[in-house]
Formats: structure tokens, C-alpha cells, sequence
């Protein structure tokens, strides 16, 4: 039996969208598993590494930025996206100018940064809070906004309940492995 010890591989993703829409949670959750109901408003780290056993012995890392409390200033700047891998883009269901502003966030992404190859950071579109009932986008909705606007995927989640976490950022890790 042959084992193969491939070179690790970093990548930096960051995760953007409007204030509360649970960015910071969803970070939590995939890093830690956890879920705290408090909201921690600027307070937090600024990011965090989660490491994943990948195909083939393969271990990937994830620098996952957090934009902690930034975000309801102002735009983020080029020092921030400099040598982004990946990106999420995150809103609120139950809050449609949230669902709204991705638009800005995404070109806010594409106008300050591209891969190294001048391709477009690969970027996920992420409905979060699918445990509430108040639903205020329609799926139908976002189906056609995420090809229209050239996200790689979109997926609803829970950073509460845990749903979809682990699939979304997946799915983007196999995109960024492509691109490699
Ligand atoms: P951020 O400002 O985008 O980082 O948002 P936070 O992660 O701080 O979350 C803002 C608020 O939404 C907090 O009260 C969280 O507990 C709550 N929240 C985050 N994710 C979810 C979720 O998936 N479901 C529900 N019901 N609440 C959530
Ligand atoms: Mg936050």
C-alpha cells in the first residue's frame, strides 16, 4: 500500500454581507460546532483557521476572515480582499435588504480583487437563518439572481441549527481546488 503525503494547501476565504445576517455565527459553527444566541456586535476575532482532511491525504486549511462589525461602516478595502481565495457572501431570509445589498457586496468583491489567473474569486451565495418562519425572499428569487450574477452556488443554511455548513463551504473548497 502506497501513501501519498501531498503539500498542504492554504487558502483565505472571506465571508461578507450585511451586519446580523450571521456571518460571525456561521464561522462559529463551522469552526467550533457551536452556537451562541447573544449578538457580539465589533467583538470577536478577526478570523479563525479551520483545517479539513481533504480527498487523498490532502490537508487543506481555511482562513476564514470575519469582517467583524467593519462592515456597517463602509466597503471593505483592497488590503482586505488582497490574495483572496474564496468567498461567501452571506444575507438574512427574513430580511429582503439584506438579500438586496449582496449585489453591492459582490461588486464591491469583483471590482477590488480577482485570482491570481485574473478570473473571478469564486464566491457562494449563502441564505442564511432557514430556521425562521418569516421567509421574506422567495427561492425562485435567488435561484435567478445567483446565475445572473455569477455566484458558483447558492444553498440556504442555519448557523443555528447547523444545516448546510459543512456542504456549502465543501462545495467551495472542491471550486478553489479546481483552480489550483
Ligand atoms: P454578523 O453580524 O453577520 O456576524 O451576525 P452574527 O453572527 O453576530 O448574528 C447576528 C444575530 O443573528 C445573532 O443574534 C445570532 O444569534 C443570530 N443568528 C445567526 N445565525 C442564525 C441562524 O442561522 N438562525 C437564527 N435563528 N439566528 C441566527
Ligand atoms: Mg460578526
Amino acid at each position: 500500500r502506497r501513501s501519498r503525503i501531498l503539500p498542504e494547501k492554504l487558502f483565505k476565504v472571506i465571508i461578507i454581507g450585511d451586519p446580523t445576517v450571521g456571518k460571525t455565527s456561521f464561522i462559529q459553527r463551522y469552526v467550533q460546532n457551536s452556537f451562541t444566541k447573544e449578538y457580539k456586535g465589533t467583538v470577536g476575532v478577526d478570523f479563525a483557521l479551520k483545517v479539513v482532511h481533504w480527498y487523498d491525504s490532502q490537508v487543506v486549511k481555511l482562513q476564514l476572515w470575519d469582517i467583524a462589525g467593519q462592515e456597517r461602516f463602509t466597503w471593505m478595502t483592497r488590503v482586505y480582499y488582497k490574495d483572496t481565495h474564496g468567498c461567501v457572501i452571506m444575507f438574512d431570509l427574513t430580511n429582503k435588504n439584506s438579500f438586496e445589498n449582496t449585489l453591492k457586496w459582490k461588486k464591491d468583491l469583483d471590482g477590488k480583487c480577482t485570482l491570481s489567473d485574473g478570473s473571478p474569486v469564486p464566491c457562494m451565495l449563502l441564505a442564511n437563518k432557514c430556521d425562521l418562519q418569516d421567509r421574506k425572499v422567495h427561492q425562485a428569487d435567488i435561484e435567478s439572481f445567483h446565475k445572473e450574477n455569477n455566484f458558483i452556488g447558492w444553498t440556504e443554511t442555519s448557523a443555528k441549527e447547523g444545516l448546510m455548513v459543512n456542504d456549502s463551504m465543501k462545495f467551495l473548497i472542491e471550486v478553489m481546488m479546481q483552480h489550483e
